[in-house]
């Protein structure tokens, strides 16, 4: 998985709105119980997993539990990094990476699921979401404001397109086509982790809470009557927010192209890659996605950069469980179908 510059986190507020009256009751009631005084939200926030900032949030009616049960989602964050960074040499897509063009690579199931998921957003996506973006996208460096130029984006582009990745079921192994080819997981990696930090917690019998990795969250339950309000950031004005969206059991994503980028020369060079042209992907500016799972939510929110708004709206509208916000480069805010006002 890539690494952020900044530790901040795209989904920039979330509280609940008003403490419930019953929320209130029930604080009450268990702080007069004897015995039973210990049930409360607990919530940690954590830099440097992953390159990025994780948040969990949750319930905990034995509050010991509850911690546990939020230091076995950061073991598991950062096991899924372990396996999935491009920056670890030592992880299994870096072994994918140096071997897969020689022959078929045995993985684990882990892998070859998130693989298979992330080919069918590349098909879904018209190839807008494709983890061989890699192949040219290694050639950018934003941290040291590095970009390749002309002849070695064109050198590299062959490489690029996700119809060079071969997973067999049978064997459970990936190959490369050809050589050149190089896949990251950045683009939904996040989302994973996030998937695997809910399910982990609701193992534990966790049911109301917030587990956030970079720009990719999900919410299990509510907050006792009262959804959980996950806001938007302004692309430029990083304390203001452009929309606040109530959700209750289901994730949401946001990509933008302040997170990890520089300008040169009038143009900005940020994370996100057109896989067409291997130059970053600027027809929006952010996209959020609302959707089941964080992995789809997360695979789902480059398309719009790379497609541009409209394209992008009429394959999101296609797909029922997705809702989506885009920012458009003049400051338009547009929303999916299911997000738009009533007209009557
Ligand atoms: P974050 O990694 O902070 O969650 P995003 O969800 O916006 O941010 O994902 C950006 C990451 O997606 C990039 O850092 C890169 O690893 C990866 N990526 C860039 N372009 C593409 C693309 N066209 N298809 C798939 N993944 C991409
Ligand atoms: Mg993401």
């Amino acid at each position: 998985m890539g690494r952020d510059d900044t530790e901040s986190a795209r989904v920039l507020y979330h509280t609940y709105m008003k403490l419930p009256l019953a929320l209130t009751m029930t604080t009450l009631w268990l702080l007069l119980a004897p015995g039973l005084a210990a049930a409360e939200w607990l919530d940690r926030v954590e830099d440097g997993i992953m390159g990025t900032r994780i948040h969990v949030e949750l319930w905990a009616d034995d509050p010991a539990k509850g911690q546990a049960a939020i230091e076995a989602v950061l073991d598991e964050m950062r096991r899924v990094d372990e396996s999935m960074s491009t920056y670890k040499p030592t992880s299994e897509v870096s072994m994918v990476n140096a071997r897969a063009a020689q022959g078929p690579v045995k993985i684990s199931d882990e892998l070859f699921d998130l693989l298979s998921t992330a080919l069918d957003y590349s098909r879904v996506t018209d190839g807008a979401f494709d983890i061989t973006y890699a192949s040219v996208g290694y050639l950018y460096d934003f941290r040291k404001h590095v970009h390749p130029d002309e002849n070695k984006i064109k050198a590299a582009l062959p490489g690029v397109n996700y119809r060079h990745v071969v997973l067999d079921p049978a064997q459970h192994t990936v190959r490369f086509t050809q050589p050149g080819v190089r896949i990251d997981l950045g683009g939904i990696g996040k989302g994973h982790s996030v998937d695997r930090g809910i399910a982990l917690l609701q193992g534990r019998g966790i049911t109301r809470a917030l587990v956030t990795a970079g720009g990719d969250s999900r919410i299990i339950g509510d907050r006792f009557g009262k959804p959980w309000v996950v806001g938007i950031r302004h692309p430029d004005r990083k304390d203001e927010v452009i929309a606040r969206i109530p959700l209750e059991d289901s994730a949401i994503s946001t990509s933008g192209d302040y997170e990890r980028y520089f300008d040169e020369d009038g143009v900005r060079y940020h994370h996100i890659i057109d896989p067409g042209t291997g130059h970053s992907a600027s027809k929006v500016r952010s996209a959020t996605i609302i959707g089941p799972t964080a992995t789809r939510t997360d695979g789902l929110s480059k398309t719009a950069f790379v497609l541009g708004p409209e394209r992008a709206l009429e394959i999101y509208n296609r797909l029922d469980d997705i809702d989506a916000i885009l920012v458009t480069p003049d400051g338009r805010v547009l929303y999916s179908k299911g997000l738009e006002a009533p007209t009557k």
